[in-house]
């Protein structure tokens, strides 16, 4: 027996904007796709936000018994500086401006993107599949669309024929967008548009001379659309019909309505049964933007290198002031609401050291069982991670009781309380437990200052082979003594 088969799970669609009963196509099997980073920059907090929500999303669905194929892209080309298909390439952009090749910026930030997932504890996904590894997959999809009679060559450069696919099929159904209120609001097409309509949308563009990123094609050397890559990374790895397809709010229209009607156009039938978007990260209030310099990068957070920030924050103080937020509701970043989660994680870190050393009675003043289950209704609720939090507070506080003399605990119950803290605070949260570390480095600063207090003492006592010997072979082990004005202090290297 399963857990999926014991807890019922609840997920906000937003194709029917409806909480729907979660049932896979395959049971015990979930396929989940989410949009990846274009990788021509370091990873912004509000991106590291959408992939932690769909990281937990991930891991709940594994707690909960399924064996989850999920799928992560890397968009390595493609993706256009302007999202009407005009514009240089953003890797293209970036290698030009840096001078270096593409696939040097593409290395570069991949590497980045990993090490910062990393810290934030994410769990890797099941396969991370790149548009350039792809281009035959996606040259597969334009030629049946265009058997198909939904998309048109022009020049060189193919596009789909959003007017022709809505005859037949409901374009905008997922952002909740009429084709015709679209043509309506549009101004019409700039004389030299090769397009028929501003809302079609390239499947495939001509690369001009000077661009590099560039494959051979039936219609001439190019590269292709962004939309059609996840279109077929999705559908090599996942079929043409999957479970679950997520990615940030921003990329709802006209990205994820272009994922559907490609699919659609080529298969004929829907590819997603449970869409899923991420809300974004605000800070102070105000939208993140590079442009007005209100954004921070993760490493400012964990360095404390940002004006905003009285104090470095680590990745689970983060990662915890992230869950406190539900994934669908937009989050503030400040600095006291950061103060404010380290304050309350320590408090549950706390608990859990205490956790082990509970004193066991005959009877129990608190009904685990019950409090288990309701951690499980937050998560079946859409994983609703504030309400889990609150469960999860609720158990310090009978901890801490219990710890205190005014409440009593069973064995068999306290094994449970571990196991539920275990479940849901480190398996499915994610959080990490790092007093060890902490520890470790109270010591080391410990050692040091005692041997910073031998070595004046030698100093004062004209001792100065000793004073030396302690400096130069803490030197060795690459901690630095350096001697001021208010007094010597230590840095490790
Ligand atoms: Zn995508």
């Amino acid at each position: 027996m399963q857990l999926y088969q014991e807890q019922t799970l609840r997920i906000s669609n937003s194709l029917t904007g409806k909480k729907e009963i979660f049932k896979p196509i395959n049971e015990g099997h979930v396929g989940m796709y989410v949009c990846g980073p274009t990788v021509y920059s370091n990873v912004h907090l509000g991106n590291c936000r959408t992939f932690m929500s769909f990281d937990m999303i991930f891991r709940y669905l594994r707690h909960l018994g399924y064996k989850v194929r999920y799928v992560r892209n890397i968009t390595d080309a493609g993706h256009l500086v302007d999202d009407a298909d005009e514009g240089e390439d953003k890797i293209a952009k970036k290698a030009r401006l840096e001078k270096i090749e593409p696939m040097e910026v593409v290395q570069r930030y991949t590497v980045d993107f990993h090490y910062i997932l990393d810290q934030f504890n994410f769990l890797p996904p099941s396969i991370e599949p790149t548009a350039t590894g792809h281009i035959i997959e996606q040259l597969g999809i334009i030629k049946e669309i265009l058997e198909k009679g939904y998309a048109y060559e022009v020049n060189g450069s193919v596009y789909f024929d959003v007017k022709k696919f809505n005859e037949k099929y409901e374009y905008g159904k997922l952002s909740g967008r009429k084709l015709e209120d679209m043509i309506a609001n549009t101004r019409e097409l700039a004389a030299q548009s090769e397009k028929k309509n501003p809302q079609d949308f390239a499947l495939w563009k001509k690369a001009e001379p000077q661009h590099i990123m560039r494959w051979p094609s039936p219609w001439g050397d190019g590269f292709p659309g962004w939309h059609l890559e996840c279109t077929a990374m999705s559908t090599k790895y996942l079929g043409e019909t999957f479970d679950i397809h997520g990615g940030g709010m921003d990329l709802k229209f006209p990205h994820h309505e272009c994922e559907i009607a490609q699919a659609e156009a080529s298969n004929g039938h829907s590819p997603v049964n449970y869409w899923m978007h991420a809300n974004m990260l605000t800070m102070n209030g105000k939208k993140m933007a590079k442009s007005t310099g209100n954004n921070i990068l993760p490493g400012e957070i964990f360095s404390g290198e940002n004006d905003i920030l009285s104090k470095p924050f680590t990745p689970s103080v983060v990662r915890f002031f992230m869950m406190q937020a539900h994934y669908t509701s937009i989050l503030d970043l400040s600095n006291d609401a950061l103060l404010a989660s380290e304050k309350g994680y320590h408090r549950l870190m706390d608990a859990i050291d205490n956790l082990k050393d509970l004193p066991t009675a005959e009877v129990s003043n608190f009904d685990i069982p019950e409090w288990r289950q309701k951690c499980y209704d937050a998560m079946n609720d859409d994983f609703n991670t504030p309400i889990l939090i609150a469960h999860l507070f609720e158990g310090v506080k009978h901890i801490n009781l219990i710890k205190e003399g005014k409440e009593k605990i069973t064995d068999a119950d306290k094994v449970l309380l571990q196991q539920t803290i275990n479940d849901f605070v480190f398996d499915v949260l994610g959080l990490e437990h790092k007093t060890e570390s902490n520890q470790d480095s109270n010591k080391l600063q410990g050692v040091v200052e005692l041997l910073i207090q031998l070595r004046n003492e030698a100093r004062s006592n004209r001792d100065f082979a000793t004073s030396d010997k302690i400096r130069d072979q803490l030197s060795a082990m690459g901690i630095q003594l350096k001697d001021g004005k208010e007094g010597t202090t230590f840095s490790v290297s």
